[in-house]
């Protein structure tokens, strides 16, 4: 087929958004995902524990009923598993909250279940390493496990690995002891079966993986305003008292703008409100481009949006939501902002969006279309807006 501009237009695009998709996928999460992952990396450390301690009970008792070289290995090793269970559990109690945290403890859990097979394999029990139903299991839940960590990165890398561990091991006690010839109480060993085993692992890690995709997605879609993809007011209040306890902790200020279009009921009802919708979803996009990326922009309310300064005094945030306001004076709306300042208006979040709450209606008061901040009306003018150009 001859390959027209448009094909290679569609052929560029669609290989950018796979390259998006990619370094998407790879850039760490969510930082509030991985917070609550830190939950489940001790869910999963305990659990650890638990399993790994009634190993060591059951492997005890079965040297104890019948004291063979095979059973005294199996408790050896369920010890030795235990030691590194106990030392899991103390590294994830004292690096919780580091990004490397899962990635090891996950490759970790994988890699000792393919050291127990690869154990058997060279102690002359490579039957075990292939047929075991009950080791195989295992390997679901590690793969489970990675689920609860909200990375998918981890899912993938470790999952796989886990894959391929188990595809070596399996591949070394097959060319050593040729397993189709091996007698085992366990059964024959099978070519087609076994790739049936790894296909079902694939599919494991597979899953794992994508439901944390979804959490990721799920997470995104509860914290965005589906309008202007700005964050919500939810997630703003959330990572605004963040910002609060730190600025009170270190003593740096922080301030708050709200900004509320003017007379938005009357554009509505002059315009109707899909032409309404589309100046707040271009409003949204110029409150973001203007900002840094340190600024946090959220939609508040119905035409509402709010923007947190951090490590910002007053009157710089008054000057810049000055340059707001002039920026959209020349566009179909005006807007009237309200500033405060953190700790001078108030010492906790709700105060101080309090004031500058106040502060927006006192701009509507006097006229609208200004900013109103400590000292009352901002009088600051941007050079790039003279009077002339208005
Ligand atoms: P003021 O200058 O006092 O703020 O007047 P106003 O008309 O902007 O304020 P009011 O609170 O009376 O009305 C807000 C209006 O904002 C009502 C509604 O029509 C409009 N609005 C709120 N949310 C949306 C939205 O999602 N889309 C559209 N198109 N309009 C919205
Ligand atoms: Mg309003
Ligand atoms: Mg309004």
């Amino acid at each position: 087929m001859e390959r027209t501009p448009t094909n290679a237009r569609r052929r560029s695009l669609s290989l950018r958004a796979l390259r998006d998709g990619w370094s998407r996928f790879w850039s760490a999460p969510d930082p509030l995902l991985l917070h609550h992952g830190e939950s489940g990396e001790l869910t999963v450390a305990n659990v650890r524990l638990l399993v790994v301690g009634a190993l060591v009970v059951f492997t005890a008792l079965q040297l104890f009923q019948a004291p063979s070289a095979a059973n005294r290995m199996s408790a050896y090793m369920a010890a030795a598993i235990f030691v590194i269970a106990i030392g899991l559990y103390s590294m994830t109690r004292r690096h919780l909250n580091r990004p490397w945290l899962g990635f090891v403890t996950s490759i970790v859990d994988v890699s000792l279940i393919s050291a127990v097979l690869l154990m058997f394999t060279l102690t002359g029990r490579p039957d075990v390493a292939a047929n075991s139903r009950l080791l195989f299991a295992v390997y679901f839940i590690a793969i489970g496990a990675m689920a609860l960590r909200n990375d998918p990165r981890i899912c993938a890398l470790a999952g796989l690995l886990g894959v391929l561990q188990y595809g070596a091991v399996v591949a070394y006690a097959d060319i050593q002891w040729d397993l189709a010839n091996y007698p085992s109480e366990l059964g024959a060993f099978d070519l087609t079966s076994h790739y049936g085993r790894l296909l079902l692992l694939t599919c494991a890690v597979f899953l794992s993986t994508t439901a944390v995709l979804r959490t990721e997605r799920l997470r995104w879609l509860a914290a965005k305003d589906p309008l202007t993809l700005l964050m919500n007011r939810g997630t703003f209040d959330e990572r605004m008292q963040a910002e609060v306890a730190r600025a009170m902790r270190h003593g740096h200020p922080l301030s708050v703008a709200l900004i509320d279009i003017d007379h938005f009921k009357k554009f509505n009802d002059t315009y109707g409100h899909i032409v309404g919708d589309e100046v707040l979803r271009v409003l949204g996009d110029m409150l973001t481009k203007s900002l840094r990326q340190s600024d946090l922009v959220a939609r508040y309310g119905g035409e509402e949006f709010i923007v947190l300064f951090p490590e910002t005094p007053s009157a710089n945030a008054v000057y810049k939501a000055e340059d707001l306001r002039q920026t959209i004076e020349h566009s179909s709306v005006t807007v009237s902002i309200g500033v405060a300042e953190l700790p001078a208006d108030g010492t906790d979040t709700r105060a101080v969006i309090d004031c500058a709450d106040q502060r927006m209606y006192q701009a509507k008061r006097a006229g609208r279309n200004r900013v109103v901040g400590s000292n009352g009306e901002a009088t600051v003018k941007i050079e790039q807006h003279t009077a002339s150009d208005r």
